[in-house]
């Protein structure tokens, strides 16, 4: 099923749960460990994120540094083929620019196409650790809205391969991202706004936001979209915290606020144990008053922790 279908046709709300592909060298079954536990909340959809190659420098027996590229979580695309062979659910597969030439891009669309995959969340990627600005490749998208318009192209039959003559039609459901506290990039929300409307014109169905921890910054963010004229669903994105340590790594990382009182809660919490209950609890508040003000679904970053997750589902539904 595609992500449009399912919340136009759904009669009450549901949950979605976003994975990360295992470390390059561990195994598939690492993954099954995350998912068994919240495949009891009968989710329609899994999202398996997509991840840039990372640089790192290796010292050479000549005593040379030597700048060597890595993908530490290679695997998206077999991925979501083994989560629907394996619990017959449907995959949303990540696509970023970062990395990829259009040419590469349409080779991942057609493996996807041919697996059964009818969900793409479009994303660029974020400039590799270390860099301060995002590059593209030459030939590849500078922003998400480029590769948007290859999926729209490519549903419609159009290939980069000029020399493809009626080619066939993919039939992708589009899902791009939205940022509620703006992305750390725009010089202001209108300008996000403005591109996020541009991404929705050009075909994205609906939009999966940042995660956020104050729900008046979505109900907010949505009040504003729609009187931009972005009518499309926007599904919420929330992620328990889990540790002491996120309340500083998270705004860092993701460029967030954390409110006062969820941050002198965690701070006042002698260990992890005691944030993690905290966090759940935030969480779950969160959640009730999002589903009572009508979200369609709800999109859990699972942070590769199904614990905390299957606490939350399990109070919410
Ligand atoms: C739900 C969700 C899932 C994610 N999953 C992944 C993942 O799997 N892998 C991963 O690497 N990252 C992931 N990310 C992170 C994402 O890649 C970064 O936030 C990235 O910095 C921006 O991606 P975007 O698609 O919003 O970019 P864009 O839409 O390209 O926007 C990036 C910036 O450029 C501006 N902009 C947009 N269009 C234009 C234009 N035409 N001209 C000038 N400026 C423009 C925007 O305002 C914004 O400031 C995810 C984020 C979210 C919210």
């Amino acid at each position: 099923m595609k992500v449009i279908e399912a919340i136009n046709t759904c009669k009450s709300p549901y949950v979605t749960f976003e994975i990360l592909p295992p470390l390059k060298g561990k195994s598939i079954e690492s993954l099954y460990g995350i998912l068994d536990p919240l495949m009891e909340f009968k989710p329609p959809f899994i999202n398996v994120t997509y991840h840039s190659s990372e640089y790192t420098y290796k010292e050479r027996p000549n005593g040379f540094l030597e700048k060597v590229s890595i993908r530490k979580r290679p695997g998206t695309v077999g991925i979501c083929a083994s989560i629907m062979y394996r619990y017959k659910v449907d995959a949303v597969a990540h696509l970023i620019c970062g990395g990829f030439t259009k040419n590469e891009t349409e080779d991942a669309l057609i493996d996807l196409h041919y697996l059964g995959v009818k969900n793409i969340l479009i994303l660029r990627g974020d400039p590799p650790k270390n860099e301060r600005d995002f590059k593209p490749e030459v030939n590849g998208h500078s922003h998400s809205i480029g590769l948007l318009k290859q999926i729209v192209n490519i549903n419609k039959g159009t290939y980069v391969e000029d020399d493809i003559k009626d080619g066939f039609n993919t039939d992708f459901c589009i899902g791009v991202a939205g940022y509620p506290e703006k992305h750390f990039e725009a010089p202001n929300i209108s300008a996000d706004i403005k591109y996020l409307k541009d991404k929705v014109d050009a075909g994205a169905d609906y939009i999966v936001t940042q995660m956020f921890f104050d729900n008046k910054k979505y109900f907010d963010f949505v009040a504003l979209c729609r009187s931009k004229g972005i009518n499309v669903p926007i599904i919420p994105g929330i992620k328990p915290i889990t540790t002491k340590k996120q309340v500083s790594q998270i705004p860092s990382t993701f460029h967030v606020d954390i409110p006062e009182d969820l941050y002198n809660a965690i701070e006042n919490c002698k260990n992890d144990e005691q944030a993690a209950k905290v966090g759940t609890e935030w969480t779950v508040n969160q959640g009730k008053e999002l589903l009572k003000a009508g979200a369609p679904c709800l999109h859990f970053f699972t942070m590769s922790n199904p614990k905390p997750i299957v606490e939350i589902v399990r109070a919410l539904f």
